[in-house]
Order: structure tokens, then sequence, then C-alpha cells
């Protein structure tokens, strides 16, 4: 029952409660406003997906504005959706999410359509609803606030992705941060995600809430290795990739190998659509929201993310040119999870050689093809097709864009002065049930995971 008095925010966690994805909490104030922080899609699985079909828990014309951490699909991508549903408020983000949610969005619905076609059925969205969502989103830098109505909102650099944010609402002397998907660090182009001092209340991502992993610095040994073994035993390296933040990281490093002369000049395809245009959004903004060592080398001229060797293959037909390609090569390609995108032509092509190297750069969701081969399958079905599984699979975990459970716990550590609560999402059930426990032991802070569709007061 609602108490008519309470003056009291209350938020209720419409996705990513007890799992990863599908972000979307709503904030209501007591005068009646009512702002989504986040609107993601739900993904992973066939199960997961039926999930975006649902009707909406709440009346999308009663939102006011929806604040976006940051352009991952979990996060933006049922957005298009809102607006199809008779939402007619604003979206809020940094210029770059803004930038890279069209990309992303754009990806999405031609992936939607393709299905709508095979499966028949309406599709989700489609560009136009994506026009419409984009002509009603406002930028906003980091720290400059914007109040609607007795809530105020201020994003902060969340060092995730490019442009990512954490999102603090302030209402009476009341502050809420909502963290998005935190990022990990070091960073070798993007800021360090900021200290955050001032809130009583946290609603923090807890991917990695019961595991420590290694640092970003240790992958570059490990991918040389990799690459200098597929080099000599001319194979194929396969990285399915996530074309955000974990395709640049990736490219950083390779760049780093070849023009310093630690591999030889492989060449490297970087064959996703969506990953060559999220870097140039990633150079686009290199200026302003890269780190100050990154900027420096920009300044001296060099190309952080860009080399000799690495072939850019936007068009279908480029892309199926690659396997003309004699081995040694490496080829970068979506999704990153391998639940559908061109890394499936690869892993079709190449899974059953020997002398082939997957590796596995990001976190898989359960049910996922890439799951699946990263838990050592010896036999996979890839579009209706048995494919024996000869390929090294290797895993390489310190390219995560999210902290591990240290990192987590330090990052609370440091808000303790008026902290009251942690709420922990973003989370498989088992993992932010320890990271809670943690919280709780460790910390001495009242921590609590809610679950899907729970409201709470604060
Ligand atoms: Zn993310």
């Amino acid at each position: 029952m609602e108490d008519p008095k309470s003056n009291n925010l209350k938020i209720t966690f419409f996705g990513a409660a007890q799992e990863v994805t599908g972000s979307c909490n709503l904030v209501e104030s007591p005068s009646g406003k009512r702002i989504l922080v986040d609107c993601g899609m739900h993904q992973g699985s066939k199960l997961n997906e039926e999930k975006n079909r649902e009707d909406w828990p709440f009346n999308p014309s009663s939102i006011e504005a929806v604040f976006v951490t940051h352009a991952h699909l979990d996060h933006v991508g049922r957005i298009p959706m809102l607006f199809r549903s008779g939402f007619k408020g604003k979206i809020y983000s940094t210029a770059p999410t803004k930038d890279l949610a069209q990309l992303v969005l754009l990806d999405s619905s031609g992936v939607l359509e393709k299905e709508a076609g095979r499966h028949g059925g309406e599709t989700l969205y489609d560009n136009k609803d994506i026009e419409v969502a984009m002509s009603h989103w406002e930028f906003l830098d980091y720290h400059q606030t914007i109040s609607l109505g007795d809530l105020t909102f201020e994003l902060l650099n969340a060092g995730h992705i490019m442009g990512s944010s954490m999102i603090k609402i302030s209402y009476n002397n009341k502050k809420v941060l909502f963290t998005g998907d935190m990022g990990n660090y070091p960073n070798p182009f993007l800021r360090k995600i900021e200290d955050v001092t001032d809130v009583d209340t946290i609603v923090m991502e807890a991917l990695y809430g019961d595991k420590n992993f290694a640092e970003f610095g240790d992958t570059s040994l490990k991918l040389e290795r990799i690459v200098e073994g597929i080099e000599k035993n001319k194979g194929v390296l396969m990285i399915p990739a996530f074309s955000i933040e974990r395709t640049q990281k990736i490219l950083f490093q390779l760049n780093d190998l070849m023009e310093h002369g630690k591999v030889g000049q492989i060449p490297v395809f970087l064959d996703s659509p969506l990953a060559i245009k999220a870097t140039q959004v990633y150079e686009k903004y290199s200026h302003l929201y890269f780190n100050e060592e990154a900027r420096n080398f920009i300044l001296k001229g060099d190309d952080l993310l860009k080399f000799a060797a690495l072939k850019m293959t936007i068009d279908t037909q480029q892309s199926k040119q690659i396997n003309k390609v004699p081995a040694p090569k490496i080829i970068i390609a979506g999704s990153g999870m391998s639940n559908g995108g061109r890394i499936l032509h690869h892993e079709k092509l190449y899974l059953s050689d020997p002398k082939s190297v997957l590796l596995i750069v990001s976190y898989q969701a359960p049910r996922s093809l890439g799951r699946m081969l990263a838990d050592g399958a010896k036999m996979v079905n890839i579009m209706g097709e048995e494919i024996s599984v000869n390929a090294s699979v290797v895993k390489l975990e310190g390219y995560s864009s999210h902290p591990d459970m240290d990192k987590l716990l330090k990052f609370v550590e440091g808000d303790l002065s008026i902290l009251k609560k942690v709420f922990v999402v973003h989370s498989e059930p088992e993992t932010a049930l320890f990271f809670v426990q943690r919280l709780r032991d460790y910390l001495g802070v009242d921590a609590y995971a809610p679950e899907p569709g729970e409201t709470r007061e604060i």
C-alpha cells in the first residue's frame, strides 16, 4: 500500500535486479515527479530477451525524463520503445553517450528487424523510433546540475566506457547515487572513476562482487604470447569483443605490440561496423574525455587506436573476403558473447582448427555460446551446424571494464561518512548475495539486493 503522507523518495528496481541486464530504475518524488535511470534491454538468452516484450510495469507517459548512465544496450536498449509507448519526456546523458547510444540502437534495430523477418511478429522498434528518441535527447557535462521539480541531477564520471556516468540525485537533504556500470582501472585511455563522498544511498552494480582478477597491464604480455603463437603456427586468432570499450582496449594493445615491433605485422581485421563507428566516437571525444597520459600521446601525433596492419571491414562483402586472407591473422568481431554477429561466421570456420585461438575477453552470460565455449564445450551448434571445438580457448579477465570485488569495496569504503544504505544490482543472484554480505561484514554497511520490481523508500 502506498503511504500518501510519505516524504521519501521511492526507487523501484525494474531491471538488473538479481540479474545483469535490463537496467531500469524508477525514481518517484513525493511531489509526483517520476524519472527513470536507464532503460535497457534484457539480453543474454532467448528467455531473457522475451522480457523485452512484456508490458511496461509503469505508464511511460507518466515519466518525465530518463537519465542514461552509458550507452551499452542493457542500459539504453528499450528507450525507443518508451517513445513508442507514449513517453514524451527528455533523455539526458553526456554527449558521447548520446553518439554511442545512437550507434548501439541502430545496430540493435537492424538485428531486431532481421529477427522479426525470420520469426514473424513485430519488431520492438525501428529506425524511426530511434530518430524520435535522438530528437528528445539532451547533453549534460560531468558536474553540470539540472533540476526537475524537487529533484536535482548531476552526472559524475564512471570511467566504465567513453562518456559513462554515475547519476547523483539530490532531494531535500538526501542524496542517492546510481553508479550505472562502474569502470575498472587503470584504464589506458579513460579517466578513473570519481570518488564520491557525500551520498547516503548508493544503488551500485556488482557484476564481479565475488571475485578479483588480474590487472589490464597483465593482459598485454599474455596477448603478446598468443599473437606470437598464432604467428608461429599460422593460426587464426578470434576475439569476440563488445564493440564499445573492450574493442578499443584490444586495439590499443595491438597498436602498442605492432608499432613497437614486439610482434610481427599480422593482418588485424576489425570486422564489426558498430565497433568501427564506436572507435570513431572514441577518437572524436578523445581530447575531452581521455586521461592525461593518452591525451599527451595524441598531442605527440600518436594514433592510439590505429596502426598499419589494421583493416576495418565495414560491409559484408569486405567481411567475407577475410577468410581468403591466409593465416596468420587476427579477427576482432561482435557479438562479445558470440550470441550473434559476424564472429559466428569466423567461429564456424575456424573453431575446428587446432591452430586457431579463441580469446575470451568479456563476461559471458549463462547459456550464451560464448559461455559454453568458455566453459570448455567440445561440440557446439553454430547457425544450425555442429562444430567440433579443436581451437584453444583462452580467457583473459584483465580487460574487464567493471571493477572487481576489492575495487567495489574500496569505492564504498571511500564514502562511509554519511552512507546509510547500499542497494546491490546488476549482479547474478549468488554474486549479489555474496557482495551484500561482504559490505555488511567488512564495512558494516546496511546492504541489500532488491528483487525485480521491488520498491524501496529512502
Ligand atoms: Zn556497461
